[in-house]
């Protein structure tokens, strides 16, 4: 498994488990489940989630897959914005690590920005931190102007990682925060790292795949990982897919290749407003 440091100099796998929309349907549970077993016995132990996912059926599911594992996984979970007051983020947290069925959070993120001051949500999480119920916090979906403001609000700057809508057709990023946020050694989670399987749809990818002996999952992915402070977080919720995925870490990208794929997604030219999904 390749890994990423966080700037507290705890190292995360690089490519780790989405689960949005898991836990939605009974039919799929089970298959489920066993995908999230699979990719730990596979080394995937980083396991992202939130609140909002199925309005907490996806941190229920997790809470099952992981139950007599948890110090395998460095789980991360996310607050809605509208609950990430000083006391409201403290009763939401409190309602994740039941249904997920554990005393602590590895990571907590602010899902995004929203009314509450960021002062407010600091202060929440230091205690939060403090109680041991969260181990690390960070956020997500800030932009280069949002994350200034945070990082100047106290605690901001033990921000562990800014998760973000990062891949081949999504790189906004690259013109502002992402440098910003290089400058400062926090990594960006790269969240719909196959734009929501439609990547995979994507013609030129998928001849680009062809010829490089891949799959378009695997190149996707494979480009996120050729970085060093990058973490990928596909979703899926079929074995089979996962093991694609994770294929994605025995290929290196040459420079030649990162080329190629310049030339088919190119890189922004100028600043872009943050897309999100
Ligand atoms: P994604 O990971 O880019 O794509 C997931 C979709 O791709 C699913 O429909 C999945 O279907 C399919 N898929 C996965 N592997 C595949 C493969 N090898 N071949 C074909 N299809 C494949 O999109 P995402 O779920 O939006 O993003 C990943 C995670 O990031 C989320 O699950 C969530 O944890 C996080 N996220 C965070 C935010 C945020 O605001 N912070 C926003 C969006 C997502 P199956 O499951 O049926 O295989």
């Amino acid at each position: 498994m390749k890994h990423v440091t966080l700037p507290n100099g705890e190292r995360v796998p690089a490519l780790g488990m989405g689960t949005w929309n898991m836990g939605d349907d009974r039919a799929t549970r089970a298959e489920e489940i066993a995908t999230l077993r699979l990719g730990l016995d596979l080394g995937l132990r980083l396991i992202d989630t939130a609140e909002m996912y199925g309005e907490g059926l996806s941190e229920s599911l997790i809470g099952e897959a992981i139950a007599g594992r948890r110090d395998e996984v460095f789980l991360v979970s996310k607050v809605y914005p509208h609950n990430a007051s000083r006391r409201g983020i403290a009763a939401a947290c409190e309602r994740s690590l039941r249904r997920l069925g554990t005393d602590w959070l590895d990571l907590y993120l602010l899902h995004w920005r929203g009314d509450v001051p960021f002062e407010d949500t600091l202060e929440g999480l230091q205690a939060l931190q403090r109680d041991g119920k969260i181990r690390q916090y960070g956020v997500s979906n800030l932009d280069l102007s949002d994350m200034d403001e945070w990082w100047d609000t106290p605690g901001g700057d033990q921000t562990a990682v800014n998760q973000l809508l990062y891949n081949l057709s999504r790189r906004g990023i690259e013109w502002d925060v992402l440098p910003w946020l290089r400058e400062r050694r926090v990594p960006v989670m790269a969240y719909s790292p196959i734009e929501q399987a439609r990547l995979v749809r994507h013609p030129k990818l998928v001849r680009f795949a062809q010829e490089s002996g891949m799959t378009p999952a695997q190149v996707a992915l494979a480009w996120l990982l050729a970085n060093d402070d990058i973490i990928a977080i596909p979703k899926t919720g079929h074995r089979d897919r996962l093991r694609e995925n994770i294929g994605a870490l025995s290929h290196t990208l040459t420079a030649e290749q990162l080329a190629t794929l310049d030339s088919i997604f190119p890189p922004p030219k100028g600043p872009r407003a943050l897309e999100m999904l």
